[in-house]
């Protein structure tokens, strides 16, 4: 960075909201550029064009042109090539790479040498992209394991290393780590032997590429402060602790912001009326239009609990499945929208058929259906079993749905219990059981019973600042420590 010029950060992430997203990091890398960009620095975005990508840019509106140059990765043997398509989205300048290489699935279910292939060819299209774009960054801001092979290419591999860069490494989730057999990997990735080392890259006989990107960043940061502390234990991360502690030096937590614009009960064109702290009239519309859309009875008083969730077992679904009974008896109605493991899909559907009165499942990935949950149920339940940051509890307080939540991660940073002597916005629980949900279930459907006080702690949770305006600021501060 030359004196006087603003900070240049390359984003490398393989998810960006709205075109391409599984959960939170697509959130994260479709909201913060841009608070980064208000906040002084010249951010970018680099992401791969997986299928259907360019289509919702186009359906989006958004003007793209194709760059002349291509860009390049040597891997596996052979040239990997791919064509730059530029956007401007919400005002920070988005390279989609297209190439064969990411015309499959997102993410493979299984991984090893052939299906990690895309992810690495993208971390080393993502370092020649200077070449096509006349741009170099300061610093390449890389996310999960999926990007992972950007920092580990920057030490260790046999032409990288002699380029150099600083990178930091964004960790959304340290559950999944990319972890795969190391051959063919170690010979045709291009990484020097000595980057498979249990110092380095290796664990437990296998390539693991979280664990490489942690050690060769020059910066690694989580996505709460809470989760920041948490992941440097055994009870969190396993194996992977003792790295995390080692390294703890360069580690920092900083707390995930919102797009406060998209998710905003005032604005949003995707619920049936709108409403907001001076007016809250709106939100029995969209009580109403909920209870509908799940085939309840739309006069009812009951408290709804809801829940937008992919269904795998971080999320704690199993205290939810054992709490069933108990939830029905408490008089509430549940509604659940999500997707994942079979033995969760099939439990909720199972209490679905037996409870129609009282319990809906909704199983899919829907983006508007969602909408329609946060704005229209009561209560918001996230009983996670561990969470990294969380939006979802974030996203339902914007909408006055009340979370009940784990007190785990980034829902203790956000959310707080009303029973404090200094009140709160939710209603928590520490122990991972089903007793200690229902606890805080119970006391939350008691209080939805007393109006005035339950529309103070709505308004609570509305009024919170969950922008990026602080964390950006943070995030600036760390790319400019980077820099001393
Ligand atoms: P995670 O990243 O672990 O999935 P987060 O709470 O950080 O959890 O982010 C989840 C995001 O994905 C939220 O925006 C949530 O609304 C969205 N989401 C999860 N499941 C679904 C679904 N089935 N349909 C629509 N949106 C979903």
């Amino acid at each position: 960075m030359t004196k006087g010029n603003r900070l240049k950060v390359l984003f490398v992430t393989t998810e960006l909201a709205p075109f391409s997203k599984v959960g939170g990091l697509g959130d994260v890398a479709g909201s913060l550029p841009k608070a980064l960009s208000q906040a002084g620095v010249d951010v970018r975005v680099v992401t791969p064009a997986w299928p259907g990508v360019l289509e919702k840019v186009a359906e989006s509106g958004l003007k793209t042109t194709t760059l002349k140059t291509q860009v390049y990765a040597a891997y596996d043997w052979r040239i990997h090539s791919a064509t730059v398509i530029k956007a401007e989205v919400k005002g920070v300048p988005t390279y989609f790479l297209k190439s064969d290489d990411y015309a499959g699935d997102m993410y493979p279910s299984q991984l090893n040498y052939w299906t990690a292939s895309p992810f690495a060819v993208f971390c080393m299209q993502a370092l020649e992209l200077k070449n096509a774009v006349d741009w170099e960054p300061d610093i390449y801001h890389c996310h999960d394991w999926t990007s992972a092979f950007l920092p580990c290419s920057l030490a260790w591999h046999r032409y990288y290393r002699q380029v150099g860069g600083r990178s930091i490494m964004t960790l959304h989730n340290v559950a999944y780590q990319g972890i795969f057999e190391p051959s063919p990997f170690l010979e045709a990735s291009g990484l020097e032997p000595w980057s498979f080392s249990s110092s380095t890259m290796e664990f437990y006989g296998q390539v693991n590429l979280l664990k490489g990107g942690i050690v060769a960043a020059t910066a690694v940061t989580t996505v709460s402060p809470t989760y920041a502390g948490e992941i440097q234990t055994y009870e969190s991360t396993r194996e992977l602790s003792g790295i995390l502690y080692q390294q703890r030096s360069k580690l920092r937590g900083i707390l995930n912001g919102l797009d406060t614009k998209y998710w905003d009960a005032e604005k949003d064109k995707l619920i049936p009326k709108n409403f907001s702290v001076k007016d809250l009239k709106g939100k029995s519309a969209c009580r109403r239009e909920l209870l509908e859309r799940a085939g309840f009875d739309t006069g009812t008083d009951a408290p709804i609990i809801v829940g937008v969730s992919r269904l795998v077992e971080q999320k704690g679904f199993d205290l939810v499945l054992n709490g069933i009974n108990e939830i029905k008896a408490m008089g509430a109605k549940l509604i659940i929208l999500g997707s994942g493991q079979d033995w969760i899909e099939n439990g909720l559907n199972q209490a679905a058929e037996a409870n129609p009165d009282s319990i809906k499942f909704f199983r899919g990935y829907d983006e508007p259906l969602s909408h329609v949950l946060y704005s229209g149920g009561d209560i918001f339940l996230m009983p996670s079993v561990f969470e990294p940051c969380g939006l979802s509890q974030m996203i339902s307080m914007r909408y006055g749905t009340v979370p009940v939540a784990r007190e785990v991660g980034g829902l203790r940073d956000t959310v707080f219990d009303v029973d404090r002597p200094e009140g709160g916005n939710g209603f928590t629980f520490q122990t991972c059981d089903t007793e200690g949900m229902l606890w805080a279930l119970r006391r939350a459907v008691e209080r939805y019973r007393n109006k005035d006080a339950w529309q103070e702690i709505m308004l609570e949770g509305m009024r919170e600042d969950f922008t990026w305006d602080k964390s950006a600021l943070l995030y600036k501060e760390l790319y400019e420590d980077l820099m001393q």
